[in-house]
């Protein structure tokens, strides 16, 4: 029987693949829904369109605008009607609403995280300025400074089956951010919910052409077509990730490769988290949620849980009681609290694991076959249901306890004599994404968390204070790092910024400051100035970086440190006592305070009258460089070093790379401050 055959989102249409396919089934009656196929589909053309009109529609638009489109999708996958077709879908793969409110709304809300989190950390531009300018002579004439530009390529993004929704939005944010047009290949057994999601996105109009293709069906000849300028971010089995690392052409080619594969992620609870204590129930509701949550098909699912000997016949009826009361059946149903697999072949899989790790385990709860009778409103020889497996090590240093990974509702219980036992134990799992640690002592927390960081992405510390406001061992975060080293991959996703800047070439730019000033869009000092009378007066759209003002001059006497002193309370004895101020090894003297000089700075730049400066909003990397005395004669020279414009909010931010130098030309202070200034009227939501 030829089914129907999934379309994929190629060069600006939707397109089938020929032949067969490969069958999609509804995870809980095993009804065949369609296939996918990518037979036929011109993949190097679709690179192609990706590196032209993709790359020119998305590096057009600034940080801010990318940020925008991002929000804007959040927000509209999350509107009624767009959702609950999506959570239809999601129901078929097995998912419980839980379960697809981590997947659909999770995916939406990477979205609005990342749009958040451009607009505060990033420029409104196109290049990114990496740390500060690197003086290379001794005039200043010659210097360096590194930027960040986006790779003119494409972000290859090939996913696991698991989370169809959040597993393409988490790594299409960070890649549309940096301005890399994607092509997304979700795996097959879920790749109609994937497309779903595709479709609202693409028949929005919110992204340029070009930003974002689909492949349903098989990735073909795609990765043979990648060049350095592409990369490829995977998700998916270790074995698998090791094929791709290996592809002859990524390699020859040095394609940016990063593979999120699986992970025997652990949860450990610490010796005095005895029964009874908070962090006990703590470490056994989270268990019993990693097991059954997405039915345990979650790359961050505990897999061993590591209890001190002395714990485990208590935590092991604690766990197998629980999880006896866990409602399986049909994923669509209200009560259901785990829904099934994704398909019969995984399955088989997960019993074939519950085997292996039997040899080294008994099966406490749950195995291999599951009652009929346990299963509510769904037929459980049609879906692909497991029971939530709970088995205990009988021998913790045993081999497959710590390589088998149970892709399913499966944990190994494992007992522990001490911290550094645990510690030896957890390493065993060569590289995890994820631990958790349960307990309240300090000192066995803090030996654990050392202990364990360097074999994973994140460490999870559960305490009784942190309860409440806590989102789990399971769920990566858009502002924290996911991903592991070894066996989980040796890759890194998420981060917040961190993720963004890994679809970006650093490069290290020489030359004069002037040079530099035009290149990254901010004031380098020695790039000649610009006098057009008091900055403070030019509203956001006549300022330009390098206008500057250099102030009048104020002699600072004895008079006004003794003032601020007794005015603000800060009589620290380098500002009031002579003989103590003289020993100082720093001092030599009595000195004026810094933030003295720094509020004769602004009495000195400030214009008074209301104009175009709303607000001063803060300080960035303030050091007082020489220290100001009785008798320094102070001025500044203030100059505008990088604007922000904020959309629609008729003002945008303005930092002024500022030095307070005295009579001798030494820089007393120097730092930047922050302002908020009026864009021109009528321009961009200010009044007209
Ligand atoms: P999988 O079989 O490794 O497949 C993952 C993806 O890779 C699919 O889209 C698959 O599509 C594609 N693929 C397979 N061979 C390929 C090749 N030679 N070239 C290019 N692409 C290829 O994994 P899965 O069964 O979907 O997912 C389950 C596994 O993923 C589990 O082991 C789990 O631990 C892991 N996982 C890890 C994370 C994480 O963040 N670390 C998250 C979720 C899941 P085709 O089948 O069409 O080839």
């Amino acid at each position: 029987m030829v089914c129907h055959i999934l379309e994929s989102y190629l060069n600006g249409q939707w397109t089938a693949g020929t032949g067969d396919g490969q069958q999609y089934v509804d995870a809980a009656t095993g009804e065949a829904l369609g296939a996918v196929s990518s037979v036929g589909l011109d993949l190097a053309a679709a690179v192609h369109y990706a590196r032209t009109v993709g790359v020119a529609a998305v590096q057009a638009l600034t940080f801010h605008e990318r940020a925008t489109i991002l929000r804007n999708i959040g927000k509209l996958l999350l509107e009624d009607d767009v959702k609950s077709p999506l959570y239809e879908l999601s129901a078929k793969t097995g998912a419980t609403a839980k379960d697809s409110w981590i997947d659909i709304d999770g995916g939406a809300g990477v979205l609005l995280s990342y749009a958040s989190k451009a607009r505060k950390e990033l420029p409104n531009g196109h290049v990114i300025v990496d740390g500060p300018f690197e003086p290379l002579s001794r005039d200043g004439s010659f210097g360096a400074v590194h930027i960040r530009t986006p790779r003119a390529g494409v972000a290859v993004q090939i996913n696991a089956y698991n989370f169809a929704v959040w597993g393409m939005l988490e790594k299409f944010a960070p890649s549309f951010l940096a301005g890399l047009p994607s092509i997304v290949k979700p795996a097959p057994q879920t790749a109609f919910l994937t497309e779903a999601a595709v479709r609202v996105i693409i028949d929005s109009g919110l992204l340029p052409d070009g930003a974002l293709q689909l492949i349903c069906g098989e990735p073909g000849d795609l990765l043979d077509h990648l060049d350095g300028q592409d990369s490829v971010a995977f998700t998916g089995s270790a074995a698998t990730g090791a094929v791709i690392k290996a592809h002859p052409n990524l390699v020859a080619k040095s394609v940016h490769v990063t593979t999120e594969a699986d992970s025997i992620n652990s949860a450990i609870l610490a010796p005095s988290a005895s029964p009874g204590t908070s962090e006990f129930d703590l470490f056994v509701s989270e268990v019993v949620s990693e097991m059954t949550t997405k039915a345990g098909q979650k790359c961050t699912a505990i897999r061993r849980a590591f209890v001190p000997s002395e714990h485990l016949d208590i935590a092991s009826t604690s766990l197998t009681d629980a999880l006896g009361s866990v409602v399986l059946g049909n994923p669509a149903g209200k009560a259901t609290d785990m829904g099934c697999l994704v398909d019969d072949a995984q399955r088989e899989r997960v019993r074939a694991s519950i085997a292996e790790l039997a040899t080294a385990a008994e099966v406490l709860t749950g195995g291999a076959d599951l009652d009929d009778d346990r299963i509510i409103g769904a037929d459980g020889t049609a879906g692909a249901f497991v029971a939530p497996t709970l088995l205990r090590a009988t021998d913790a240093s045993a081999n497959v306890i710590h390589s088998v990974e149970a892709f399913g509702p499966v944990a190994t219980l494992i007992p522990y004599t001490s911290i550094d036992e645990a510690i030896e134990l957890v390493a065993r799992g060569d590289g995890s994404l994820v631990a958790s640690v349960y307990g309240s002592d300090v000192d066995e927390i803090a030996s654990l968390a050392r202990g364990i960081a360097s074999h994973h992405g994140r460490v999870f510390v559960a305490d009784e204070t942190m309860a409440k406001a806590s989102t789990g061992h399971g769920s990566p975060l858009p502002n924290l790092t996911h991903g592991g080293p070894g066996r989980a991959g040796g890759g890194e996703e998420l981060g917040g910024m961190r993720s963004v800047y890994s679809h970006m070439q650093r490069t290290a730019i020489q030359g004069s400051p002037a040079m530099l000033t035009a290149i990254t869009g901010e004031y380098i000092t020695g790039t000649p100035t610009i006098d057009k009378g008091h900055p403070f007066k030019l509203n956001f759209d006549e300022l330009a970086v390098g206008d500057s003002l250099t102030t009048e001059s104020r002699v600072v006497t004895n008079d006004d440190i003794a003032h601020f002193a007794d005015f603000t309370g800060d009589t620290f004895y380098a500002h009031m006592d002579e003989e103590a101020a003289a020993r100082s090894p720093i001092f030599g003297g009595i000195v004026a305070h810094g933030y003295l000089v720094l509020s004769f700075a602004a009495g000195l730049f400030v214009d008074p009258p209301e104009g175009p400066v709303l607000a001063n909003y803060g300080i960035d990397r303030c050091r007082f460089a020489t220290p100001t005395r009785a008798g320094d004669e102070i001025h500044v020279v203030l100059t505008c070093k990088r604007k922000t414009q904020l959309d629609g909010r008729g003002y945008g931010e303005v930092a002024w790379d500022t030095k307070v130098i005295n009579q001798d030309g030494e820089v007393a202070a120097v730092y930047d401050v922050l302002t908020m200034v009026a864009n021109a009227p009528g321009v961009n939501g200010a009044p007209a």
